[in-house]
């Protein structure tokens, strides 16, 4: 497994005041729009001798969900047919989705209280070709989930969901993708709902930069990259959705942040294709994973939270 640099992550969320938390309710006035973004050499910060990483990660009163919807909109072409933007990409990301619920990885979520260790998956999905364009503003993205949301397609807008725009390689996020970040999560009012939504853009587009490997362990290299950014957005719109007034460090780190790019100890498979986790697949049968770590209530970074295996 390739191994990266951990260098501090830039804070983009540090401008919030502690102190500007909001309440848990819902429509208590509209965010502002800061992704949350995930440098591709984040973290990860210091681990003490005793596992946990410092500094630890605190409640700062305001709303965490309990359990998301994950609904998928795919931007661009992923049928492309070659490459990373294929049916098979899909496919693997629908897969992941469905496997992570209730999984011993998804349960570290679990730890903080509200949040269950639950995903729902939407079978509704949401197309969208290029109607932003190919180069993508913070703005687009959402754009994007807005007009996701007006199309009626993906169900009424819904406060318990997370919303992922999810690219081709052809498509570029102009605020930083593959150079400053790998993904990011936000929250805005949409049709007068609180929208959690994330954008993760497609890894093919910079191996180097938003995927630990260069096969994967479902030969997409692509693809199983974006995977583990999906995890960490996820695990972060249900326990900041509105960062950083919920569980977040005093540095502005979520719990993704604070384990990012760490794989635990026991990575299987062959080099550039290994897995730390086999999880079901929604046609029956199982698909392996390389995902990173999250982080639990106690700041200590897992795995598999069943085994407690870090
Ligand atoms: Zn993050």
């Amino acid at each position: 497994m390739k191994i990266k640099r951990y260098l501090l992550a830039t804070c983009f969320v540090c401008l919030l005041s502690a102190g500007a938390a909001r309440a848990a309710s819902e429509g208590s006035g509209a965010p502002t729009i800061i992704p949350h973004k995930t440098n591709p050499n984040e973290d990860a910060l210091t681990a003490g001798s005793t596992g946990v990483m410092s500094p630890p990660i605190t409640y700062h009163g305001g709303l965490v969900m309990g359990t998301p919807t994950v609904y998928l909109i795919w931007y661009g072409n992923w049928n492309q047919g070659n490459g990373s933007d294929t049916s098979g990409g899909q496919a693997i990301i629908r897969d992941f989705i469905y496997g992570l619920n209730n999984s011993s990885y998804y349960q570290i979520n679990a730890s903080y209280g509200t949040a269950t260790g639950m995903v729902n998956r939407s079978s509704a999905e949401y197309v969208d070709h290029y109607s932003q364009g190919s180069r993508l503003t913070d703005t687009a993205v959402q754009t994007v989930v807005r007009n996701a949301i007006a199309s009626g397609k993906l169900g009424p807008p819904d406060v318990n969901g997370v919303y992922f725009v999810l690219t081709s390689s052809d498509v570029s996020e102009r605020s930083g993708f593959c150079t400053k970040y790998c993904g990011w999560h936000t929250a805005s009012t949409i049709a007068g709902t609180n929208i959690k939504y994330a954008f993760v853009g497609n890894a093919n587009r910079c191996l180097s930069a938003c995927a630990a490997q260069t096969v994967g362990p479902n030969g997409n290299a692509g693809v199983d990259g974006m995977v583990s950014v999906i995890a960490h957005e996820l695990e972060e719109s249900n326990t900041d959705p509105d960062p950083v007034s919920g569980w977040a460090d005093s540095r502005g780190a979520e719990n993704g942040d604070k384990c990012a790019w760490t794989f635990g100890a026991n990575p299987q498979g062959p080099a550039n294709a290994q897995y730390n986790m086999t999880l079901p697949a929604i046609s029956g049968g199982s698909r392996n994973y390389l995902v990173q770590r999250n982080l639990d209530v106690n700041s200590k970074c897992y795995v598999d939270y069943a085994t407690k295996q870090q």
